[in-house]
C-alpha cells in the first residue's frame, strides 16, 4: 500500500505576519478552536447529561485555522497509526476492485470472509465475466445486496475484458464508467493499487471525522473531498483516508466518541460532545 512520503516537517499555514514568531502546529490548532482538554470538565463535571447545554462544536473560523488543525491531525494520526492501511484483503488491483464493490453497506471483515472463495473460483476478469450469476450470488450472499453486487461484479469483469484488455484502468473517468464503481471506489483503487493520489476516499468515517474536526461542513462526500484536498499534502491523500478510518473505528466512534482517550482532543472543536 502506498504510504505518504512525508517530505519533511510541515509548517502550519496560519502564521501570516512577516517576522512573527512561528507557532507550533498545536498552538495554532488550539487557538483556532479555542479547545482545551479542560473544556468538557469546566462546567459539566457533576452535571447530569440532561442538565448540560446542547453540545455545539466550535468551528474553525478561517481557512488558516482549518489548515492548522489539518496539519496536527495528519501528524498525530501518522504517529498513532503508523501501520494504517487498506483493510480489504487483496493481491492485485482486480481483487481490490471486486472487494471494494462488495464493501458497500458491509464491513471489511465480512468482505474478507467471502473473497477467498470468490477469488478461488473466479481468479481473474475472464472467469468472473463468464460466471453464472447464481454462483457469484451464493458466495457473496452474506455481504448484503448480493444480487445487485453479483450483477456489478460480473458487469465490471465483462467491461474489463471488453474495454481494457482485462486490466484495471488507471483513471477516475475510466473507473467510474465500470458497473458498480463510483468516485469513492475509484479513489480506493487508484490510491491503494496504483499509488495514484487523484482524490481522497470519503467513506462514512471520513465524513464523520472531518465534520467533527471542523474541517468541513459540506453535507455530501464530493463536497467534503473538495474541501479536504487543499488541506493535506497530495502525497498523503490515500493514507489520510486510512488514518481517519482507523481513528473512527478505534476512538472517534459514531456514537459516544472516546474523546477522553483521543490524541486529537486538544485541537478538536467537537471534543467532549456526546454524539
Ligand atoms: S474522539 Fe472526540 S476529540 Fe477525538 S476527533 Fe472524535 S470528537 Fe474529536
Amino acid at each position: 500500500m502506498a504510504r505518504a512520503s512525508g517530505g519533511g516537517p510541515r509548517q502550519p499555514l496560519s502564521v501570516k505576519k512577516p517576522g512573527a514568531a512561528k507557532r507550533p502546529p498545536l498552538a495554532d490548532a488550539a487557538r483556532a478552536t479555542g479547545t482545551t482538554r479542560s473544556r468538557r470538565t469546566s462546567k459539566t463535571i457533576g452535571q447530569k447529561p440532561s442538565q448540560r447545554a446542547a453540545p455545539v462544536a466550535r468551528s474553525p473560523r478561517t481557512k488558516a485555522d482549518k489548515q492548522a488543525i489539518a496539519t496536527v491531525v495528519l501528524d498525530r494520526l501518522q504517529a498513532t497509526y503508523p501501520d494504517a492501511h487498506c483493510e480489504l484483503d487483496h493481491r492485485n488491483a482486480f481483487e481490490l476492485l471486486a472487494a471494494t464493490i462488495l464493501s458497500a453497506q458491509c464491513t471489511d471483515v465480512r468482505v474478507n470472509m467471502v473473497t477467498p472463495a470468490l477469488f478461488a473460483q473466479f481468479p481473474d476478469p475472464e472467469s468472473l465475466a463468464d460466471a453464472p450469476p447464481e454462483a457469484v450470488e451464493e458466495i457473496i450472499r452474506t455481504t448484503g445486496f448480493f444480487r445487485a453486487k453479483a450483477k456489478s461484479l460480473i458487469g465490471m469483469a465483462r467491461a474489463l475484458v471488453r474495454d481494457h484488455g482485462s486490466e484495471v484502468p488507471r483513471s477516475i473517468a475510466e473507473l467510474v464508467a465500470l458497473p458498480g464503481v463510483g468516485r469513492k471506489t475509484a479513489n480506493v483503487i487508484l490510491g491503494n493499487a496504483f499509488g495514484i493520489n487523484e482524490g481522497i476516499v470519503v467513506d462514512t468515517h471520513v465524513q464523520r471525522l472531518s465534520r467533527r474536526l471542523g474541517l468541513t461542513r459540506e453535507p455530501d462526500p464530493v463536497g467534503i473531498e473538495r474541501e479536504l484536498m487543499p488541506l493535506f499534502p497530495r502525497e498523503s491523500w490515500a493514507q489520510l483516508s486510512h488514518l481517519l478510518i482507523f481513528h473512527g473505528r478505534r476512538t472517534c466512534f459514531a456514537r459516544k466518541p472516546a474523546c477522553d482517550a483521543c490524541v486529537l482532543a486538544d485541537v478538536c472543536p467537537s471534543a467532549g460532545i456526546d454524539a
